[in-house]
């Protein structure tokens, strides 16, 4: 087996077979460690929510790039990712939440996104059957949207190899080589060494741990999170109905015709394990029945638990580090999915060109973490 490459990348989630994508297109031979198999960390477990509406300018770019690469995907792969751009509305139940929404209309459409106030009854055209009751409106956009995780996973995939690189699955990185400053390579679970100038940390929930075997601390936390699926049913909505109420929840009708869906835990729960509670799905159930109280009657197919890699300020780092050559791709906040493809892109650019597409402090290592995220 060969035992150089010009770039390692620890993992095999959206984040790591993107930049192994996008470096291999740049005549880079790369190779994609993976501990299990392409998506069994957070991105199989994910419910493939693409969206523009973000609140800073740089999200924002980061995330219009992403668009254009998902709704390339089909040409680009030649298979279809399931992709559809069905929006996604954002319910207001308070004048706070409200104006927080409009205070960043003004930002979203100077970029170009075509988000728009609605009222509560423009929502409830949007998404027949939809309880209204202390619905003070929302803001939508028709230009987001949804794919299927595990077939953009396979695109990338099949490009790496296709393109003279390598994604190598239950294999784990067990160790970081740094020379002076330097790193040099990666020690693999079996003992064999890959030495390479450039390694990529795209650990997902183990990206901490990752860092530290180059001596790099990151402020990442993992995060649980559940999520269900329903059964198939006839087209009843387009958008990603998306509710921030402590007790709210986010959920989509896929394609294929089944709701998936699930909400943030409050208090959240700290930790990376993924089994699934019955907890979760009386309260998902009850959650959703209550905006859409037709969907008390969905049957539900499986339930599964997930992880979040959470930063203190909900925006990803993107980066790299005090190490030369050791670059981060983590702490995608419940987002890493939609900006996949965008990453994949910009990290390689400044991995072969040592530059950033544009104003990227809120993506950076070294930022001050204290900012929020408004469109949560
Ligand atoms: C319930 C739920 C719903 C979500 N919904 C959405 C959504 O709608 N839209 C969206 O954009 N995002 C969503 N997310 C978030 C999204 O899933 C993640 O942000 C994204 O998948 C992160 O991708 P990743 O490549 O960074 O991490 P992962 O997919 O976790 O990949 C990291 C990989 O690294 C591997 N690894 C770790 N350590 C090592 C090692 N030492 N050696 C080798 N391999 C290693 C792991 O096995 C893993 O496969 C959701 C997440 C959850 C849990």
């Amino acid at each position: 087996m060969e035992k150089h490459f010009d770039a390692v990348i620890v993992g095999g989630g959206i984040i790591g077979v993107s930049v192994g994508y996008h470096l291999t297109k740049k005549g880079l031979k790369v190779v994609v460690i993976e501990k299990k198999y392409s998506g069994s960390g957070s991105t199989g477990r994910c419910i493939g929510g693409i969206r523009m509406q973000f609140s800073t300018e740089s999200s924002i770019k980061l995330m219009k790039e992403s668009m254009s690469h998902f709704i390339n995907m089909e040409q680009e792969f030649g298979f279809p990712v399931e992709f559809l751009a069905g929006g996604y509305l954002f319910l207001a139940h308070s004048k706070e939440k409200l104006n927080a929404f409009r205070s960043v209309l003004k930002l979203q459409n100077k970029l170009g996104l075509n988000v728009k106030e609605l009222t509560s009854e423009e929502c409830l055209e949007l998404v027949p059957g939809l309880n209204t009751d202390g619905l003070k409106g929302g803001v939508y956009s028709p230009d987001d949207g949804q794919a299927y995780p595990f077939k953009v996973l396979r695109g990338y995939i099949n490009g790496i190899r296709t393109g003279g690189s390598e994604v190598r699955t239950f294999t784990e990185v067990k160790g970081i080589k740094v020379v002076n400053g330097v790193v040099s390579g990666v020690e693999l679970g079996n003992g064999e060494f890959i030495d390479s100038p450039v390694v990529i940390n795209a650990a997902g929930p183990w990206a901490t741990e990752v860092g530290l075997m180059a001596g790099v601390e990151l402020p990442i936390f993992p995060e649980e999170h559940e999520a269900l699926i329903s059964c198939r049913y006839d087209h009843m909505f387009d958008p990603m109905v998306v509710d921030y109420r402590s007790d709210g929840c986010y959920f989509q009708q896929m394609v294929t015709g089944q709701i998936i869906g699930c909400y943030t835990p409050v208090p959240n729960k700290p930790g990376k394990q993924t089994s699934s509670s019955s907890e979760f799905l009386l309260e998902m159930s009850k959650r959703t029945s209550r905006l859409i109280p037709k969907l008390g009657d969905l049957d539900v197919l499986r339930h599964w638990g997930g992880s979040y890699s959470m930063t203190p300020d909900g925006s990803p780092i993107i980066d790299k580090t005090g190490v030369e050559g050791f670059y981060v791709a983590a702490g995608m906040s419940g987002h890493g999915f939609m900006f996949g493809p965008a990453i994949g892109k910009y990290l390689s650019q400044l991995i072969t060109e040592g530059t950033y597409p544009f104003d990227w402090d809120e993506f950076r290592l070294d930022r001050d973490f204290s900012r929020k995220e408004i469109m949560k």
